[in-house]
């Protein structure tokens, strides 16, 4: 990991200038270019290394020991060639996006019953049975609105908002505010989505579609969802998958 640096200080410039002897045009090159991205890292960037490397053993160590209690313990996209390695490079990349995002931006982390609307997690009640949710952020965007932002490390932005029409359910029903705008930050591209209108998702369409999946539950009704079974963790149970890694 590279040591804590202002950037352009002493562990940057020794990087950048610093020729080994004996090397090939190639492999100088690769270097340069290697020296070069060094060059522009930021002040985000070691703030996310060393924050990174406090979060990330008890981060796994809690992740390991909650799943070990409850399912076997899995990738969360199974097939997904982006292994440890990948995302003890790449997660860090995502978290200083992040940081320069908060540290430049003028976004603000909105309050809620006195403290900030980070990692809610709420269990709202719908009829006999609950819905669980965690909110990544409810925030004040640029231009003073109150929304949901959900930060996704994923490539694609989700064909379906659903998943904020939710929030913005429980939001109401447990806190009474009514918050009809959602973003998703993309942590790959460092880019905030546009404002998508939530207002669409009443609480009759909500309650509607949990009573029905409830219904359904209890018929043991399920209808197969094929057209996203690369993301889905259940493929070993599941008599629709036809994948070659189906074990
Ligand atoms: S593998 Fe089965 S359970 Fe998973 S998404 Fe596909 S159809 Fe649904």
């Amino acid at each position: 990991m590279p040591k804590k640096s202002q950037p352009g200080g002493s562990t940057v410039e020794s990087l950048s200038t610093k020729q080994p002897k004996h090397t090939t045009k190639k492999a100088t090159s690769k270097r340069t270019s290697k020296a070069a991205k060094e060059s522009v890292r930021d002040q985000a960037y070691y703030d996310a290394v060393n924050y990174w490397d406090k979060v990330k053993e008890s981060v796994l160590h809690d992740t390991i020991t909650s799943r070990e209690s409850a399912v076997p313990p899995r990738a969360a996209n199974p097939r997904s060639p982006e292994g440890k390695e990948w995302w003890d490079v790449n997660g860090i990349e995502m978290v200083a996006n992040w940081i320069r995002f908060r540290e430049y931006g003028n976004w603000k982390i909105a309050m809620i019953n006195g403290a900030p609307a980070v990692e809610i997690e709420l269990q709202v009640p719908v009829g006999n049975t609950f819905i669980k949710m965690a909110i990544d952020r409810v925030m004040i965007d640029d231009k003073g609105n109150y929304c949901i932002v959900d930060l996704k490390t994923g490539r694609r932005v989700p064909e379906s908002t659903l998943q904020l029409g939710f929030y913005r359910y429980g939001l109401k029903k447990v806190f009474g505010i009514d918050v009809n705008i959602g973003y998703y930050w993309m942590a790959r591209q460092a880019t905030m989505t546009d404002g998508i209108d939530l207002s669409d998702y009443t609480e009759e369409k909500i309650e509607y579609l949990v009573t029905a999946f409830d219904n359904a539950r209890k018929a043991h009704s399920f209808i197969p969802n094929t057209s996203n079974c690369k993301m889905c963790g259940y493929t070993m149970h599941c008599i629709w998958y036809k994948g070659e890694d189906k074990k």
